[in-house]
């Protein structure tokens, strides 16, 4: 696929020559001078409240990175300057379940539960997030095991 295909895939008014294919260094598939594609995305709630938000779509793994500026602000930076402002963004639920991970491991049934959602939404990030939902999952395997052996009256 090309960069312009990819490009119009995603936002369908965008033109020939507008200057938002970029080139990174993918933080997700590690690919060096991979090609990329920016593009802004407005939410808006009621029509007070608009959050603009700037993504970056790696094409050599599909990763949607998030950048810490506008698109129009990327044209001609080297995938050197990319680097520091195109990054994974993690976001809060992925957070929230590793750090609850840890905090319920302890309790039956409830531990496990929290822990394999954390795992699930983890395991594909580096870092403390994935080592908070595995260390979770595993350590909140023995209170749910303890719990469903029998005890003798
Ligand atoms: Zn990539």
């Amino acid at each position: 696929m090309s960069t312009r295909d990819a490009l119009n895939a995603l936002q369908s008014q965008a033109g020939a020559g507008d200057g938002r294919d970029l080139v990174i260094n993918c933080p997700k598939c590690r690919t060096q001078g991979a090609k990329a594609v920016a593009y802004d995305l407005v939410e808006s709630m009621d029509v007070v409240i608009r959050h603009r938000t700037t993504w970056i779509k790696c094409l050599a793994c599909g990763a949607k990175l998030y950048s810490k500026r506008k698109a129009e602000d990327l044209a001609g930076l080297s995938a050197e300057q990319l680097e520091k402002i195109v990054v994974v963004r993690i976001s809060l639920i992925s957070k929230l379940f590793a750090v609850l991970s840890i905090l319920t491991c302890i309790i039956p049934f409830f531990g496990l539960v929290v822990s394999i959602i954390a795992t699930l939404l983890n395991y594909r990030h580096r870092g403390w997030l994935r080592w908070f939902s595995l260390v979770g999952l595993i350590i909140s395997i023995i209170p749910t095991v303890l719990f469903l052996i029998p005890r003798g009256h």
